[in-house]
């Protein structure tokens, strides 16, 4: 078989891999690099003619940095199918179209400002581009197996957000097993990665290949920062992914109320469009969580849901406590950019990202300790607290996936360590090396490899 990597492979974005099997050419993943310009700017190329003849796409998850291009490729003239969970689809959905509208906002407010360096700022594509992506999803649901040419289709979950899963490509005697991103065992919502049993060829994710997850309590930390900053007469912020992330938040400061660690009376904001489609995505595929369903059906109460832009424009004018949940996750576009506008110049407020954050990103910025970050063309100090919680991760630490590939019966004949910063990929490159004694090795950007 023949693998060619056209993203995350050197870099935790834009996952692109190119297989060809049995003659027939399937697209693992189509996402959007995000994170340094250097990299965004490699979404702004066109698509490869192999990626636009790929007989398929296969999404392991709906995460945009795995499904963020399809519009793009699909309105470069990509015309098969692409195939995924049915909870894949419903998020994606949601997400594409959010990605599709907030690059044409940026877009507007690049042109109306003129504080782009183009003639006139474009975006990367439009909400029909994305409808027509989503058109094209077609459900695959895990445990089926599906038939593309001569190749096998099948999906296992893998954890890490609602409908993720592993891909696996079975042709004749010929398996080619991709991780997409792995979920940790002790995950809040998601139930642990299921094992696969087999592999000749394997493309493992490696976003914290040298690092392991803190074991301090989630609830305990989170409730200490928001207990402090109320305290204080401050807001928290919690920048979060609008999809798992945010659901997560919620449950986590459900359970602070109902045990009195947090005041019960503390308003809390839900203020992501996205993140409130998505809450109730979760609510519907409740079986899908390791949460009992009454839990989940109970998340949003007593929380303001922000759905219009005027709306939140207003909460961001407020100055009592309060929790506010705002996308996005890096605080790379959308809603939670007014709000740090406002609270990152008052010392009292806390900004808790809650996830890896991405190097060039404002979050990774804030992160690093940066002492003010550009906002809509102009510098904001940040002065209020900023804080990490790596607890709500939802990825495997190297410990973590070391234990899912401790669940092959046989090594792989090859082994590819892809989405994952270089020192990343490079640490867990070498346990598989040294623990496992497995052939293994971290593919170069546009790498091709005949296995
Ligand atoms: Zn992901």
């Amino acid at each position: 078989m023949h693998i060619h990597f056209h993203g995350a492979a050197d870099t935790v974005t834009g996952s692109r891999h190119l297989v060809e099997m049995a003659g027939t050419r399937v697209l693992l993943d189509c996402g959007m690099f995000q994170g340094y310009k250097v990299l965004r700017e490699r979404n702004w190329l066109p698509p490869a003619p192999a990626l636009l003849g790929a007989d398929a796409v296969v999404l392991s998850h709906a995460h945009l940095d795995h499904s963020g291009w399809l519009p793009r490729l699909v309105r470069s003239g990509f015309r098969g199918p692409i195939y995924a969970t049915p909870a894949t689809r419903d998020l994606a959905e949601v997400m594409l179209l959010d990605s599709a509208r907030l690059q044409e906002e940026d877009a507007r407010r690049a042109n109306r400002y003129a504080y782009t360096r183009h003639d006139k700022a474009l975006p990367l594509y439009t909400t029909a581009d994305a409808k027509r992506a989503i058109a094209k999803i077609v459900p695959l649901s895990p445990g089926r197996e599906l038939a593309l040419g001569r190749v096998h289709v099948s999906l296992t979950p893998v954890g890490h957000l609602l409908g993720a899963c592993a891909v696996t490509l079975r042709a004749g005697h010929d398996t080619l097993v991709y991780s997409g991103d792995l979920g940790r065992d002790d995950d809040l919502l998601m139930p642990a990665p299921h094992r696969v049993a087999r592999a000749d060829v394997l493309l493992v994710e490696s976003t914290y290949g040298d690092r392991l997850h803190p074991r301090d309590d989630a609830m305990q930390r989170l409730g200490a920062i928001v207990r402090d900053t109320v305290a204080r007469g401050g807001s928290v912020l919690l920048p979060s992914f609008a999809v798992g992330r945010a659901q997560a938040l919620l449950l986590v400061l459900q359970r602070l109320k109902a045990t009195g660690q947090i005041p019960r009376r503390l308003p809390i904001y839900l203020d992501s469009p996205m993140a409130i489609e998505a809450t109730e995505l979760y609510q519907r595929h409740r079986r899908l969580l390791r949460v009992a369903a009454r839990e989940i059906a109970t998340l949003t109460d007593g929380v303001t849901l922000v759905a219009r832009a005027a709306q939140s424009a207003k909460l961001a004018q407020r100055h009592y406590p309060a929790v506010i949940i705002s996308a996005s996750g890096m605080a790379t576009g959308g809603r939670v950019l007014h709000h740090l506008k406002t609270l990152l110049p008052d010392p009292r407020h806390h900004v808790v990202f809650a996830g890896f954050q991405v190097g060039g990103t404002r979050g990774a910025h804030l992160v690093a300790g940066a002492p003010s970050v550009k906002i809509h063309g102009e510098y904001v100090p940040a002065r209020a607290q900023v804080s990490q919680l790596e607890v709500f991760s939802g990825h495997a630490d190297a410990d973590g996936v070391m234990h899912w590939l401790r669940g092959f019966d046989a090594p792989p004949r090859q082994t590819f360590v892809v989405h994952g910063e270089a020192a990343a990929a490079d640490a867990l490159r070498l346990r598989i090396q040294d623990e496992l004694r497995w052939r293994v090795r971290v593919p170069p950007h546009g790498g091709r490899f005949e296995v």
